[in-house]
């Protein structure tokens, strides 16, 4: 399109649809798919040019891919960033930011409710290449500032947290990096530039599992990286070099994901408060972790920095006999019969996890007491379901524990 509007006059919504389309000689409608690892070349010199960066184009899918350009230039005009690179998975994502971009001897300070695997790169990998990691309490603004060093490049945190939905104060957490020549690094896995922008709000890059909710469906793997052009730039030096590059395959079906993303986010969103208000009235629940109710204490802060509070939700049951135990939240998870058992999310289908035992099961039990990941705890992540058989199937939960 000539007369490309400039992405600021945009919804978001609009983006997701509009944004970067493909457009090749054919004028197929939707985006098509270069499922090619490599390009021809008019010439020796056109291809001497394009290999040396001399001439733009493609040059090989490792680094240069025209599906994978368009789910990067989309998902970029989204966030509210310069520019974007796409990676193999949330995890390349995180990796490739924290290589490209660190050095022997630089602090990382990180929330410590993070996504599991994010742990073992700070203790087994960084920890390695002499990197040492601070972890603080995410909504604990005193203890970000008491983890500082001078060497401090890199403030990682995740808001809303998993599964408790703590929130981290982006603005202020940015103040506090930038104060200090550090940069402000949020995962918005959780709520996709549908529901929160952290750029807008002052971070430097935002990290995506595009694993999750852009695809939506539980279909790919595949991870993003947005911000100013320096320092993505960096991140795709490293992946042009170690390769842990985004199929063109699976860039398509994120295409094809971004476009009913406000939709469903709002969707999800929905569910999910009328699930979390119906449990906190439940024989059963003795707590529910949700942003979006107004007994969490950080609600308001949610409701400033995001446009829907999301679809995790996190809550302690008890039995009739009063158990909070491990015992107690197996039985409530063997109880239902609709809603997925399984550690993933961001799909159209509800899951059910006991983090206790699988994705924080290896946390040190000090640790894990510290980050609020209790025997008798369970995540949510609600889907598209009907509402009303959401409940049903939560109820048959409840019977199980005696209710
Ligand atoms: C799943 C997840 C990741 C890792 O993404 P993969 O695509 O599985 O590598 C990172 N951060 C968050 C918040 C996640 O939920």
């Amino acid at each position: 399109m000539s007369d490309k509007p400039d992405p600021s006059e945009l919804h978001t919504d609009t983006l997701a649809i509009r944004w970067a389309q493909l457009r090749t000689d054919e004028m197929a409608h939707s985006d098509p798919i270069f499922l090619t690892s490599s390009f021809v070349y008019d010439s020796a010199a056109q291809a001497a040019a394009r290999f040396s960066g001399e001439q733009p184009g493609n040059v090989y899918s490792r680094f240069t891919n025209p599906t994978v350009r368009a789910f990067e230039e989309r998902l970029a005009a989204m966030e509210g960033g310069e520019k974007a690179v796409a990676l193999a998975s949330g995890m390349a994502a995180i990796s490739s930011t924290f290589f490209a971009l660190l050095a022997p001897g630089d602090h990382v300070v990180s929330s410590r409710s993070v996504f599991g695997t994010t742990n073992v790169i700070y203790n087994r990998y960084l920890k390695k290449f002499n990197i040492d990691t601070t972890l603080v309490d995410l909504a604990d603004l005193d203890q970000w500032r008491a983890a500082m060093r001078p060497e401090t490049k890199i403030l990682f945190l995740e808001s809303p947290s998993n599964p408790l939905s703590e929130i981290g104060d982006i603005e202020a957490l940015a103040r506090l990096a930038h104060d200090q020549g550090a940069l402000l690094v949020v995962d918005n896995c959780f709520c996709t530039p549908a529901l929160q922008k952290p750029i807008e709000l002052g971070a430097d890059l935002v990290i995506h599992s595009a694993t999750k909710y852009l695809d939506g469906q539980g279909r790919c793997l595949g991870g993003a990286v947005v911000g100013p052009a320096t320092l993505t730039d960096e991140v795709l030096g490293f992946v042009r070099s170690a390769g842990p590059s985004m199929s063109p395959f699976n860039a398509w079906v994120f295409l094809k994901g971004l476009e009913t993303l406000g939709l469903r986010m709002k969707a999800h969103s929905e569910n999910t408060l009328l699930l979390a208000r119906w449990l906190e009235q439940q024989p059963g629940i003795a707590r529910v972790h949700y942003s979006g109710l107004e007994s969490h204490p950080q609600h308001q802060l949610a409701a400033r920095q995001q446009s829907g509070f999301g679809a995790v939700i996190a809550i302690e049951v008890e039995d009739s006999d009063g158990h909070r135990d491990r015992q107690a939240a197996w039985r409530f998870m063997d109880g239902t019969r609709l809603i997925s058992i399984t550690a993933n999310l961001g799909d159209v289908k509800s899951t059910i996890t006991h983090p206790g035992s699988t994705t924080h099961g290896r946390v040190d039990p000090e640790e894990k007491e510290r980050a609020g990941i209790t025997e008798n705890l369970i995540r949510l992540a609600i889907g598209l379901e009907h509402v009303e058989d959401l409940k049903t199937d939560l109820s048959r939960g409840l019977k199980a524990l005696g209710f």
